[in-house]
């Protein structure tokens, strides 16, 4: 077979044969077929999209170039989560406990952030102690002991599109819906889970900027996790405001706590229990999480999450050297906090990374003391920038211009789950 020959054919419309891609991915993973030729590819799958059984066996091998875990002896039904990325999503972290509390194993393999939106990793790493890296054994004793494991994936899962989202990362190749949906399904199949609820966020903070888009990609993640025997449904949620009251890494730490503890932001408890219900259905498991959120049990089962990956659950939060307030210019009713720019600001004061290897400050971010629909007074504190750094201070508040508006009247309120897939 020839590259060139695969590159035609999908910039000129065609469907590539099941052979094709086999041979693509191998050669790929090896190291036969050179970058150049698979950038084509990719950017003519930008323009040309995928057929769904072309995307099937695409994903399918993806899966192949790697393990495929088996959690059978876990002992309990597993179930996962995924979230496409926001700002503010502190949910794995509430999550996990949560629904481990109720019976359930969470193999929560997560990532880092990169660009504006944050990564579970980055935020769990402010808690002293605590590891991302697991061996598979330590791995499957959290699961099988604790019921919730929140750590990053092993370099056996999906190898192939290790190297394929690095590649498309630095060719304008990633905002392709079968792209998004064959990477992010081939690891969560790969990862052994029985069942998965897919959180699509929707709105000026996600990757997927209109309702359309993101129902295609629900759907298509949806089908890829059915066709694999994996029980998948997906959630569409609002990403045009930020989740919760801040974005950053030890600063959401502190927010899912907060919830942990059976208070916290309304939106951030409303999300979660919601995905707690889905999970746990999928799962054929009967309980309450509102519960377990108010009685504490699923704060124990935290401190439990977080030992057994070598965290101190008691430990003092890193906090950030120096805050700088932006207060209300007026008074009014918040119309409007953009998503995507309080991201961009944390990101700018330190919290998130430009390039896969640059380290993030875990004290940095920002929090809002208001959400659309909440009256404020002008001068009262609406941001606070947290940050270790003050000369990062300008570009970030440069982020915030025309990041939010104040109106006379409070907006009309907007679903925060938007629709449900299955
Ligand atoms: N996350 C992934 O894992 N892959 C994508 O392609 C996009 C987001």
């Amino acid at each position: 077979m020839d590259a060139v020959d695969l590159i035609r054919t999908k910039r000129d419309g065609g469907r590539l044969s099941d052979e094709q891609i086999r041979w693509l991915m191998q050669g790929y993973v090896k190291g036969e077929i050179p970058d150049e030729q698979v950038s084509a590819l990719l950017m003519a799958i930008v323009w040309r999209g995928m057929a769904p059984d072309e995307l099937a066996t695409w994903t399918a091998e993806i899966i192949a170039s790697g393990e495929r875990l088996d959690l059978s002896e876990v002992g309990r039904p597993t179930v996962d989560k995924h979230s496409t990325g926001g700002v503010g999503d502190k949910v794995s972290l509430v999550l996990t406990p949560l629904v481990a509390a109720c019976g359930v194993a969470m193999p929560q393999l997560s990532g880092r952030g990169l660009g504006h939106t944050g990564g579970t990793l980055d935020k769990m790493e402010s808690i002293p102690g605590w590891r991302a890296l697991l061996s598979p054994e330590e791995f499957m004793r959290a699961l099988r002991e604790v019921g919730g494991v929140i750590c990053a994936a092993g370099p056996g899962l999906a190898p192939a599109d290790r190297k394929l989202y690095a590649l498309r990362d630095v060719t304008g190749t990633v905002e392709s819906i079968p792209l998004i949906a064959g990477s992010i399904m081939s690891k969560k199949i790969a990862e052994g889970t029985e069942s998965l609820v897919l959180d699509v966020k929707v709105g000026s903070g996600a990757f997927m900027k209109n309702l359309d888009d993101a129902r295609r990609l629900a759907e298509t993640m949806v089908g890829l996790g059915n066709a694999h025997g994996v029980r998948t449904a997906a959630l569409l949620t609002d990403m045009d405001t930020p989740l919760g009251r801040s974005a950053g890494n030890a600063v959401e730490v502190a927010e899912a706590l907060e919830v942990l503890g059976g208070g916290g932001p309304a939106d951030l408890v409303e999300i979660t229990l919601a995905l707690a219900r889905e999970m746990l259905a999928l799962a054929g498991i009967d309980a309450d999480p509102a519960a377990l959120l108010a009685d504490g049990t699923a704060l124990a089962k935290w401190r439990d999450v977080v030992k057994a990956q070598g965290g101190d659950a008691g430990a003092a939060l890193p906090v950030a050297a120096e805050r700088v307030v932006v207060p209300a210019p007026r008074s009014g009713f918040l119309t409007r906090l953009d998503a995507y720019q309080v991201g961009v600001a944390a990101w700018r004061l330190g919290a998130g990374r430009a390039r896969k290897e640059d380290a993030v400050s875990l004290t940095a971010g920002v929090v809002w003391h208001a959400r659309p629909g909440d009256e404020v007074a002008e001068g009262q504190p609406l941001l606070e920038l947290h940050v270790d750094d003050p000369s990062r201070v300008p570009r970030a508040q440069e982020a915030l211009v025309g990041a939010y508006d104040i109106g006379p009247e409070p907006p009309q309120p907007r679903p925060l789950v938007i629709e449900r897939i299955a």
